[in-house]
């Protein structure tokens, strides 16, 4: 009995990428998010990195000085 199931369905299947700091911004394909322009992630990888109960950090990067006086 020769059963060969096509397994290349995974192949053509859409990856969701997620902005870490911003989880209602997602789309289709790698990107930049247009709120922070952070890399977009995997929905997958950045999931993973919320199951770990660790706090975020700050970081200052790409941040201007807010003081115009
Ligand atoms: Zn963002």
């Amino acid at each position: 009995m020769t059963h060969q199931a096509s397994r290349a369905a995974t192949e053509t299947e859409t990856i969701v990428y997620v902005c870490p700091m911003h989880p209602e911004v997602r789309q289709n394909g790698p990107g930049n998010c247009p709120k922070c322009g952070m890399h977009l992630v995997p929905e997958a990888d950045a999931a993973a990195h919320a199951a770990h109960d660790h706090h975020a950090h700050d970081h200052h990067a790409g941040v201007a000085p807010m003081d115009g006086r």
